[in-house]
């Protein structure tokens, strides 16, 4: 088969910060060693995230200028309006700055202390803002979705037997929805099939539950339909979209990832009481519902954005950039998340780092040694992110795993960038036995990834790993 190329050239640069290791040093204490604290212009290769960090086409650039602000009614309102109802199909849809907004109005509006959602895997948050309405979040990913080496396809689906237990269990009058997170970004990347959607809905129908969508990735998990699963080979991406947003009550989005925008989200819905609430609250806190706080210009761009991420090409270059970091990873052994994700590879810290308990936190040791060895940024999805501390005896709860995240902002890094990276990583996997342990020294209540301080523990004496671990 022939190299599959970047499908778009470039018309316009912007310049990468090149620097040395005792500048990376300073940086990263001042940071407190936590890298979300570190500046962007310290960063050579930023992968914190593909969350707003996308490069806009020529096409949004220019749509960009015909955003309409008029405060009600905008022109922009209604090409955006357009766009995610020939995508969804859903009856009401509320732009918001982000798919958080559309989160926190969702759970603010619809859930009660003692309730339940159940998901596949929750995004931090998604689960944050059920939490904070007092209801509970539960993760139901399926055997292999929680083998990290399994190698099955759509690792991403919903166990549906945990689903029925858990509704049989806790009543459906506590459970107002059901969630599914497509592409199951927690939980790998990994994509979720049509077959699990349709089951899924089929069993939440019989209890007349909702489904709403968290449908950050629905082009990419599109794609993974098309490509791994029987039956989708000749569908369109917008056609297989379609047909999963069909089984859809509801749905929150953020635009930062198939919007292919650097800012926007929005929710969707059927339900006529669910909107009305919903509006109420928008109104309160993003603004009137034909904005609901972006500019006309946000809504411009995200409308061509949402039709750019469903175009064949572009996802099949997008998959292959994944694909070819993942398997020069595989090649050299270093414990990465099988199959490749959709939108980031994903590193097991605990299998990187074996001389690590998880409250050594080895996901924020090999973060750090990557911006160290390379000035490339990274995220810990392990016990920071995900563990818990309880207040009243201080006692802490570890993640079912420790992952580092090297996500891949959208039309941003070429394969000579890739190529760096894994040069990087395949550097600091030779020398993982240095990687050090980290203690958190300030915390806050929740979220506290984003913000807490660590200091770095003694590094062992050099003690080559002997024996590698096959990946
Ligand atoms: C990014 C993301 C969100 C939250 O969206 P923001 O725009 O960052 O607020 C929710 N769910 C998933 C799966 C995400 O990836």
């Amino acid at each position: 088969m022939r190299t599959i190329i970047e499908p778009f050239r470039i018309k316009m640069t912007e310049a990468l910060p090149i620097t040395e290791r005792d500048h990376r040093e300073k940086a990263l204490v001042a940071a407190h060693y936590n890298a979300f604290l570190l500046n962007a212009g310290d960063i050579t290769i930023d992968m914190l995230t593909d969350s707003g960090t996308g490069a806009m086409s020529a096409r949004q650039w220019a749509a960009l200028m015909m955003g309409d602000e008029s405060y009600a009614g905008s022109h922009s309102w209604h090409n955006f309006e357009k766009t995610v109802r020939d995508i969804t199909g859903l009856k009401h849809i509320f732009p918001t700055h982000q798919g958080r907004a559309a989160e926190r109005i969702l759970a603010a509006t619809r859930l009660k202390p003692g309730h339940i959602v159940p998901s596949n895997s929750h995004f931090d948050t998604t689960r944050a803002n059920i939490e904070y309405a007092g209801a509970a979040a539960e993760d139901l990913l399926t055997p292999e979705g929680e083998d990290i080496y399994s190698t099955k396809h759509f690792k991403g689906n919903i166990d549906l037997g945990k689903l029925e237990r858990i509704i049989a269990e806790k009543g459906v009058q506590n459970i107002p929805f059901a969630m599914i997170t497509v592409t199951n970004n927690t939980g790998g990347g990994q994509p979720v099939s049509m077959a699990n959607m349709k089951a899924m809905k089929k069993l939440l129908v019989k209890h007349n539950i909702p489904l709403v969508i968290d449908c950050c990735r629905f082009a990419e998990n599109a794609y993974f339909i098309k490509e791994y699963e029987a039956g989708y080979k000749d569908k369109s991406l917008m056609d297989i979209a379609q047909e999963m947003f069909a089984l859809a009550d509801a749905a929150t989005m953020s635009a930062k990832k198939d919007g292919l925008a650097n800012i926007g989200g929005f929710f969707a819905c059927n339900n006529d009481q669910w909107a009305e609430d919903f509006r109420n609250l928008l109104i309160l806190t993003e603004g009137f519902p034909t904005y609901g706080g972006l500019a006309g210009r946000d809504l411009e761009v995200i409308a061509v954005g949402l039709r750019e991420a469903l175009e064949y090409d572009y996802q099949r270059y997008r998959h292959a950039t994944v694909e070819y970091m993942s398997s020069r990873l595989i090649e050299r052994k270093i414990p990465i998340v099988q199959p490749a994700g959709g939108h980031a590879v994903f590193i097991d810290a605990a299998g990187f780092c074996p001389h690590l308990k998880p409250l050594d936190y080895p996901g924020i040791g090999v973060v750090n040694a990557l911006y160290l060895e390379g000035g490339i940024r990274s995220v810990e999805l392990g016990s920071v992110m995900f563990g818990r501390v309880n207040a009243k005896t201080g006692e802490e709860t570890t993640a079912p795993r420790e992952l580092v995240r090297l996500a891949f902002p959208r039309r941003v890094y070429t394969q000579s960038h890739f190529d760096y990276v894994i040069e990087v990583l395949d550097h600091v996997w030779q020398h993982r036995h240095e990687i050090p342990s980290h203690k958190i020294t300030k915390q806050a209540p929740f979220l506290r990834h984003f913000t807490a301080y660590f200091v770095p523990g003694k590094v062992a004496a050099a003690n080559p790993v002997k024996q590698q671990k096959a990946g």
